[in-house]
């Protein structure tokens, strides 16, 4: 029996495990991925504290650190359920059922897909979801960077130290991400803008991207764009399908927790981007995890007192 299971091991995950290892829990993370989280694909963090700037895979790989060194463990696994077994719970993975007092989830987000023709057909022959695993296989092409919030605008700003040229395209006319990312992207010189336009279709020949079809939601009218390559970033959706069965999601797959960071089963926590929230950034997931670690240990404590 284990004291907490965390599931997923982004800076969520490993804050609360680096609190319950440290308040002498024996703590098992279970990470489908290398530890670190969309950390990996971060390329540059300017807001957190402490680090003027800091890779995100380097900073992932301090954290983990940081976590294991008090004991934490990391286990590979994907998880496909829990159980609520009372004082115990039971965390099911593709191969291995654990036991723990107490549960708490951290898995996360995932990107959201565009859902048009030729996406899947041209992935990772064109079509991308990480500039920093892929942007460095376009020096001096044209990109097309879909999407108008922080990512979008974050990494298309990234991917001009390869790319010729990179052409934002927003279904609106204002940008969602933070005033000084966007300040940034409309100084820089090599990015672009199509406004008020969605790509309606990804299209190339039979073995990479060679443009995007393109429609103005104002005007109706239809454009081709040429492209050598596509990076999205249209938002995220919550990886939450192994917690279905346990009734702690709203009806949009987000986990609701109170400020202690508790779902609706008593023992079982969720941190960070799982949750339904408005602030998805490194330090609310980190701070969430310090408060689940510290509380996972005092629900363990009244176990223990109930049990006396
Ligand atoms: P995640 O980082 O998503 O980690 C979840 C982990 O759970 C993953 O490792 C995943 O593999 C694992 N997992 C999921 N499902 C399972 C399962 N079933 N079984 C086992 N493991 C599982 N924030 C900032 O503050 N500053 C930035 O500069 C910044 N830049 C960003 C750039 C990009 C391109 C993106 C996409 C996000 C950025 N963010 C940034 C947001 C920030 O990365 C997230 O808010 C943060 O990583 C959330 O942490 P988390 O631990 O909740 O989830
Ligand atoms: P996001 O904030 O949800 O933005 C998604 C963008 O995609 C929006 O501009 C949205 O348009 C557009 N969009 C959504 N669906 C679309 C579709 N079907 N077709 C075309 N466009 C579509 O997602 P995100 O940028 O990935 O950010 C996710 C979270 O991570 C946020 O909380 C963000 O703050 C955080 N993050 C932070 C940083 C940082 O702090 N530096 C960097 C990256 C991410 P509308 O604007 O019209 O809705």
């Amino acid at each position: 029996m284990n004291d907490v299971i965390i599931i997923g091991a982004g800076p969520a995950g490993m804050t609360a495990a680096l609190y319950a290892a440290r308040a002498n829990l024996k703590v098992v993370m279970i990470e489908r991925g290398a530890p670190g989280g969309q950390m990996n694909n971060t390329a540059e963090v300017e807001n957190y504290p402490g680090f003027d700037s800091i890779l995100g895979p380097e900073l992932a790989y301090k954290m983990y650190e940081n976590a294991t060194k008090f004991g934490a463990e990391n286990a590979y696994g994907i998880v496909k359920e829990i159980k609520d077994g009372g004082s115990y719970k039971e965390v099911i993975t593709d191969d291995k059922t654990y036991k723990a007092k107490t549960v708490i989830i951290a898995t996360g987000c995932d990107h959201r897909k565009l859902g048009v023709p030729g996406e899947d057909d041209y992935a990772g022959r064109g079509v991308s979801y990480c500039a920093v695993c892929d942007g460095a296989f376009f020096r001096d092409k044209k990109l097309v960077v879909v999407g108008g919030g922080d990512s979008a605008v974050e990494e298309a700003i990234y991917l001009t130290q390869f790319a010729k040229e990179v052409v934002i395209i927003h279904r609106r006319d204002q940008l969602r991400a933070q005033k000084i990312i966007q300040n940034r992207a409309f100084a820089n010189k090599k990015i672009s803008f199509i406004w008020d336009s969605v790509v309606e279709e990804i299209e190339g020949n039979e073995r990479v991207v060679e443009s995007v079809k393109v429609k103005n939601v104002k005007t109706g009218e239809e454009s081709s764009v040429a492209t050598d390559g596509v990076f999205i970033y249209v938002g995220l959706d919550p990886l939450t399908q192994p917690f279905e069965s346990a009734g702690i999601l709203n009806e949009h797959g987000w986990i609701e927790t109170n400020d202690e960071m508790e779902t609706k089963i008593p023992g079982v926590f969720a941190v960070g981007d799982v949750r339904e929230k408005n602030l998805r950034q490194i330090t609310t997931a980190v701070g969430e995890g310090s408060i689940a670690g510290q509380n996972a240990f005092t629900y363990i404590e009244n176990l223990a007192d109930i049990h006396v």
